[in-house]
């Protein structure tokens, strides 16, 4: 076999981790899901070797996975993520690369309020991941009751927590600052990223950073106020906000990617399911199609860029462990109504971007985006259009059955818990129900050992590799890290077959 040239070198300001590695020429690598994940990962495999054929095979007619738009009282309005953090670079150099550079935009607002003892109340300013650092300002909100809010500062006279391998972050910080902390802070957070539960999320996995800081500190507030001091935001400041969107909806990237990838000479494959994955002596052989007339695909390496469910079942022959490991990784339902009024019928005051309900209010909605207020373009559309333009999401961890219902209940439940939560009670010109089932993957306490061993049941097939938010952080923009990991993994793979022993441990590696 001939080494490919590493013609094309990206060079550093691409911002895709160098590997160093040249695959062979004529190699072909299949992505499985075409995803923000799957397509980042033909993207850093076209980018960083040109000469290596690559498809992408997506079941659904569209590409971009839960990143989408389409029209809500004529907007374009995104239909599943409509941000990316900026304190990482991979999603915003991504959509650089593709050529939205210019559209990239910062939400006009950010500082959200929670729903807590019958009215909104703001979110205290110093607040992590509804921790909070500041009491003057914990107080002052008004979000806890008297009792709660003096057991707070107990944190600081306890006696240390003992801390195992993890532990779920709602013991922790109830241990810590008192079960109203979790109740009424902290789930409604966890709820807005994981759509789950602070009970069953791992600490080590959705706050790695502060329960790092933890195994040496005793007090939360204390570990809390230094990982997060300088990345705080003060209410209503815009500066410093860590998100990004992009003009006309982040499901705006998917197609700009695609139309890159087209034509760098990738092949992508929509309405085409990956159903079976076999390792051949050649390499990889994928069934795509019909059970009854199937078409085989052949690949030197593949990537599987799928939800947990499908990648299990796709790597089971490969790799029995890895999938059983994936297998047992729950996942959350979400759906997500979006409503325009009549703007004269949205009278009640909305301050900042949205409003988070935790799940002790005991409403069907978990949060309201105000998005013609977190988004300039959107808010100048809406003035257009004469609307305003509500999103609600509604479904948590445990909570299947919101996705059995009808379209028209599921907005009926959304109007109620509007008209309940802020008092808007008109009827809405336009809506529009996404419903994501098996969306968010649950990061459970021990999470990231799972990982670790599912990674591990990869190390002897190097030219397969998994990506997506399954594994380091269910964001857009970690999971476009993984894609990286995933593509420079089989990258490597290919180079060096067929030594297995360079893969082991983590993604990429
Ligand atoms: C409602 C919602 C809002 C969110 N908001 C944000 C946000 O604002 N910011 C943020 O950073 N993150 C957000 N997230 C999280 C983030 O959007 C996702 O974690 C991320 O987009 C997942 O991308 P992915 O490509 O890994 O997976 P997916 O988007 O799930 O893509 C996987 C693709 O694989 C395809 N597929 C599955 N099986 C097969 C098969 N056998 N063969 C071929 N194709 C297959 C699927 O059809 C799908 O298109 C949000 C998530 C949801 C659900």
């Amino acid at each position: 076999m001939t080494a490919k040239q590493p013609s094309g070198d990206p060079g550093p300001t691409t911002g895709l981790p160098g590997d160093g590695a040249t695959p062979e020429a004529g190699s072909h690598v299949v992505v499985v899901g075409g995803g923000i994940t799957g397509l980042a990962a033909a993207w850093y495999l076209i980018r960083t070797h040109p000469h290596v054929g690559v498809t992408v095979l997506e079941a659904s007619p569209t590409l971009g996975g839960k990143l989408g738009v389409s029209d809500v009282a004529g907007i374009a309005v995104d239909e599943g993520a409509e941000s990316f953090v900026a304190s990482r670079p991979e999603a915003l150099q991504l959509a650089r690369e593709v050529g939205l550079e210019t559209e990239l935009v910062v939400p006009e607002v950010f500082h959200a309020s929670v729903y807590s003892r019958g009215r909104p109340r703001p979110m205290p300013r110093g607040q992590f991941m509804g921790i909070p650092t500041d009491l003057r300002a914990l107080a002052a909100s008004e979000l806890m009751s008297a009792p709660g809010l003096l057991r707070v500062p107990l944190d600081r006279t306890l006696p240390a927590t003992e801390l195992a391998d993890d532990v779920s972050v709602g013991a922790l910080v109830a241990a810590r600052v008192g079960r109203e902390v979790v109740d009424r802070m902290v789930e409604p957070l966890l709820g807005g990223v994981y759509a789950g539960r602070a009970d069953e999320l791992s600490m080590a996995a959705t706050m790695p950073a502060l329960f790092r800081e933890m195994r040496h500190e005793r007090s939360l507030l204390t570990a809390t106020r230094r990982i997060a001091g300088g990345g705080m935001q003060a209410a209503g400041a815009r500066r410093g906000i860590p998100f990004r969107g992009i003009v006309g909806g982040v499901g705006r990237v998917p197609g700009a990617m695609a139309a890159a990838l087209v034509g760098s000479g990738v092949q992508i494959r929509t309405r085409t399911t990956a159903r079976v994955l076999r390792r051949v002596a050649s390499g990889w052989e994928i069934e795509v199609g019909p059970a009854s007339a199937p078409e085989l695909l052949h690949a030197d390496a593949v990537i599987v860029a799928t939800p947990a469910a499908p990648a299990a079942r796709l790597i089971a022959d490969a790799a029995p462990a890895a999938a059983m490991e994936l297998s047992e990784i729950e996942t959350a339902s979400v759906a997500l109504v979006t409503l325009a009024f009549r703007a004269e019928d949205v009278t009640a005051p909305l301050p900042g971007s949205g409003l988070l309900v935790p799940p002790v209010e005991g409403r069907m909605v978990k949060a309201i985006t105000y998005l013609d207020q977190k988004w300039g373009w959107l808010g100048e559309a809406a003035q257009r259009e004469g609307v305003r333009m509500l999103r609600l999401s509604l479904g948590r961890h445990g909570e299947p059955e919101v996705l059995a219902r009808s379209d028209e209940e599921l907005v009926a439940l959304a109007r109620l818990d509007l008209a309940l939560l802020l008092g808007i009670r008109g009827i809405p010109v336009d809506s529009r129900v996404s419903r994501w089932g098996g969306a968010l993957p649950q990061y459970a306490v021990g999470h990231r050992r799972r990982v670790e061993r599912i990674m591990l049941g990869l190390r002897d097939v190097p030219t397969l590799a998994l990506a997506g938010a399954t594994y380091e952080g269910v964001g857009v923009a970690a999971c476009v890290g993984t894609a990286y990991e995933a593509a420079s993994r089989v990258s490597r793979g290919l180079a060096l077959q067929p030594v297995a022993s360079r893969s082991a441990g983590r993604i990429g590696t």
